[in-house]
């Protein structure tokens, strides 16, 4: 039997921030993830200030690439608005795996099947024992089904599918842009760029109101990369899309049962408008690290529930800072 202080189940952002936390706090910990890394994740790597700030990473000490948007296109009914802001695009395969490794703490290839407690301490398929269990699991997280899902059950409404797909694209633009609403879709479609050349299209939407309106997530991907093709955003590509489901926030009581926690995908909290889940998955892997060292209850609630709050006020925040005598110069300005 492997023994370690705290099993950590899932080595995507969530598991390998609580990871890095617990480890810089003399935690024993220990990651298990089914994926040997680095892994594909379908993402379109879209991250916030916040993001950085809570990893305490400066973007020059980002070993691979990071683009910067100084500004977001956003499309709504046929009208475009220019927002100035600050966000970032990465590549979930190269970013997932260096936060890993980053976290200093040794990681086991194993698909976690059964977990069942045994006095004081977790049995994960009779191989590995802990006195502390953290579901990073995503979607399917065992650690959610365990000993979450009974009483927190996830509301179907909430239910978001999504394809996409990421590519080398040599013609590629340089800003991202959004567009909601688009042949009555109900949630919205990308076009984020990559450093290195790479591009990430794809679109989400809510799936009950997908079937409400009759139509299916693969139909409006036609519609999409039709579109793409007609504005010369992406020409002479053949898709090869591929899709996946997640869930938007939903109330949660209880993200700590005993001393099995549940963090990012695994704990439903992407937010509400836009579906934003590596800042929620990085925040709440913090926020269970900090409750296992401190020996504090566990809660989700600070974790952020709106995006488009953030994405606007870091604008705001930019051009403010811009205005001021010498501004353009100061620390944190946009570049
Ligand atoms: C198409 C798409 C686009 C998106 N775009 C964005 C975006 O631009 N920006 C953004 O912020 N969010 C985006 N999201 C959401 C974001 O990808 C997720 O919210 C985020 O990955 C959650 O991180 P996590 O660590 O909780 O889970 P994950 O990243 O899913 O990691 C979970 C890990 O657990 C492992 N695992 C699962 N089951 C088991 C098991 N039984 N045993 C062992 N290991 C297991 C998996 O292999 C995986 O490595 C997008 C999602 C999709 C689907």
């Amino acid at each position: 039997m492997i023994e370690a202080q705290v099993i950590i189940v899932g080595g995507g952002p969530a598991g390998a921030a609580c990871a890095w936390k617990l480890n810089q706090n003399g935690m024993s910990a220990l990651v298990l993830d089914k994926k040997d890394f680095p892994r594909s994740k379908l993402c379109a790597g879209w991250i916030t200030p916040g993001v950085l700030k809570d990893l305490q990473l400066q973007k020059e000490d980002y070993p691979h690439g990071l683009l910067s948007f100084p500004r977001l296109h956003f499309h709504v009914y046929g009208r475009t608005l220019r927002v100035a802001t600050r966000q970032f695009s990465i590549r979930r395969i190269q970013f997932d795996h260096w936060l890993l490794k980053r976290a200093r703490v040794p990681v086991h290839r194993h698909t976690v099947q059964q977990i069942r407690q045994e006095n004081d301490t977790y049995i994960i398929d009779e191989a590995y024992r802990s006195r502390y269990l953290v579901g990073a699991g995503g979607t399917h997280c065992p650690v959610y089904r365990t000993f979450f899902k009974e009483d927190h059950p996830r509301k179907t409404q909430r239910l978001i599918t999504t394809v996409e797909e990421e590519f080398k694209y040599d013609r590629r633009r340089n800003d991202c842009h959004l567009w909601f609403f688009e042949n009555n879709l109900p949630g919205y479609a990308w076009y984020v760029p990559k450093a290195d050349g790479y591009l990430n299209v794809g679109i989400g939407a809510k799936f009950s109101a997908l079937k409400n309106r009759r139509t299916t997530i693969r139909r409006q991907w036609d519609y999409f990369t039709q579109k793409l093709a007609e504005r010369s955003l992406v020409q002479g590509h053949t898709f090869r899309p591929r899709g996946y489901n997640y869930y938007l926030r939903q109330p949660l009581k209880n993200a700590q049962r005993g001393r099995a926690y549940i963090v990012g995908d695994a704990a439903g909290l992407a937010t509400f408008d836009m579906g934003e889940g590596i800042g929620p998955a990085v925040k709440s892997g913090i926020l269970c690290a900090r409750a296992i060292f401190t020996g504090r209850r566990y809660s989700a609630a600070p974790v952020a529930r709106f995006s488009l709050t953030g994405i606007l006020w870091t604008g705001a925040k930019a051009a403010m800072i811009k205005r001021r005598p010498g501004g353009s110069t100061r620390r944190g300005c946009p570049k």
